[in-house]
């Protein structure tokens, strides 16, 4: 078998996962879990659910018992799983284009997508970025609809001091592998309104039951997750998979984008509430030092000629699980990764696609599909950007490596 085939040595992972210690998986704590989430938000309250997407489907489910409308507008740029759960819950997918360059909504796009039918704007603190959520809320409130805050990357991201996801409606965060502090598998539902909140916990104990199976599985596997998160085994669990996706030319199973369409609801058991509790407290300063990290490796990267860091606007104070670069071009984009992606050092893409042109989800997608053309930006975005992980377990001579190849592609 060439060199090649064999798992790394020392893998790094593509985003910054809170290292997990052994010491979480001791039980009892799970009782305190929603507390410490809402007071690291600053939250009055945190809903604890399945996943981030059970979170959005909870929250579409509620809002919509509570309006009767239908359409919910989402970044034609973001995790399939939001298309999903809006088809989910039987509502009407509208995908609205991104600004040029950026993660935000265009603006005159999102003004034309807002009417009377429209139950919920979703803006998305993607990879940790800060979302202008203002702007939406002004074109939703025109429409009289609901804000929604994706901030499924963004844990522990500020805007004016306030935690995101508390300026919209209601805002949900994702603790899934590979997003920061992780229960394998889980969401925090936020809403500002106490009226809202009731009508979530109303729905979530309507729609999500308890089962025993999943629990189990999600248990297995975080127990699994504390044995292999570190360097000397993710070449195993993570970079040999990716490296056969990517020599099958399929980049989509490659950053695992293809998601099923049966979204799984159940409860979050309480001994992974238990683990997730424990690693709160270290959360705060993981994310500090992730920070510092940050902002000294982007003013390296900012330098690269060609390009483009994404970066927060003024006041706001995101967090850091990768850089999301923009290259001059495709091409260029993908010379840079054809070296890089493969080799095991934390260089990846987010997601694949803009929507219309994940082959699976079309069927679902119904007419936001069909206007997939109407989408360039988000498609330019997707065809142009990578992401270089802020792993503290990245050492400054790999990410000057990094660099280096970064200024030869580019
Ligand atoms: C991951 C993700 C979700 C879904 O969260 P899960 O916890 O994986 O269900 C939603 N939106 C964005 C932007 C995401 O990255």
């Amino acid at each position: 078998m060439p060199k090649s085939h064999l798992p790394r040595r020392r893998e790094i992972p593509p985003t910054a996962g809170l290292p997990p210690r052994w010491g979480d998986l001791l039980p009892g704590a799970g009782a305190t879990f929603a507390r410490r989430a809402a007071d690291f938000l600053g939250a009055e309250a945190v809903q604890l659910e399945c996943s981030g997407t059970a979170s959005l489907v909870v929250a579409l489910t509620a809002m919509h018992r509570l309006s009767g409308r239908r359409a919910v507008v989402v970044p034609a740029y973001t995790c399939p799983l939001v298309a999903l759960a809006v088809v989910h819950c039987g509502l009407e997918l509208r995908l609205c284009d991104l600004a040029p360059g950026s993660i935000d909504f265009d603006a005159a796009h999102l003004a034309s997508l807002c009417d009377g039918d429209t139950l919920a704007v979703v803006p998305t603190h993607l990879g940790g970025r800060v979302a202008d959520v203002a702007t939406t809320k002004a074109v939703a409130a025109n429409a009289g609809a609901f804000v929604i805050e994706d901030a499924a990357q963004a844990l522990g991201a500020r805007h004016g001091g306030r935690s995101v996801g508390l300026g919209g409606d209601a805002g949900f965060f994702s603790l899934a592998v590979g997003k920061g502090l992780t229960t394998f598998e889980g969401g925090l539902l936020v809403a500002r309104d106490t009226t809202l909140r009731r009508e979530f916990e109303r729905t979530s104990r309507e729609i999500v039951p308890f089962r025993l199976g999943w629990e189990l599985k999600r248990s297995f596997e975080l127990f699994g997750y504390h044995l292999a998160y570190r360097p000397s085994l993710l070449g195993v669990a993570y970079g040999a998979p990716l490296r056969r996706a990517l020599r099958a030319g399929d980049p989509v199973a490659a950053v695992g984008d293809d998601f099923s369409p049966d979204i799984p609801l159940h409860t979050l058991g309480r001994w992974r509430r238990s683990v997730g509790a424990r690693a709160f407290a270290r959360l705060p300063g993981f994310l500090a030092a992730c920070t510092a990290q940050a902002q000294r490796r982007m003013a390296r990267l900012a330098r690269i000629p060609g390009v483009d860091v994404v970066d927060d606007p003024a006041g706001a104070e995101g967090v850091w699980p990768f850089f999301m670069l923009r290259l001059r071009d495709e091409a260029a984009r993908d010379a840079a990764l054809r070296v890089l992606w493969a080799a095991g050092i934390g260089v990846s893409r987010l997601f694949i696609h803009a929507l219309p042109d994940y082959g699976y989800l079309q069927p679902l997608l119904g007419t936001a599909g069909e206007g997939g053309s109407d989408v360039p930006n988000a498609r330019a975005f997707a065809a142009t950007m990578l992401t270089v992980s802020n792993s503290p377990w990245l050492d400054e001579a790999t990410f000057e490596r990094i660099c280096t190849q970064l200024a030869a592609a580019a």
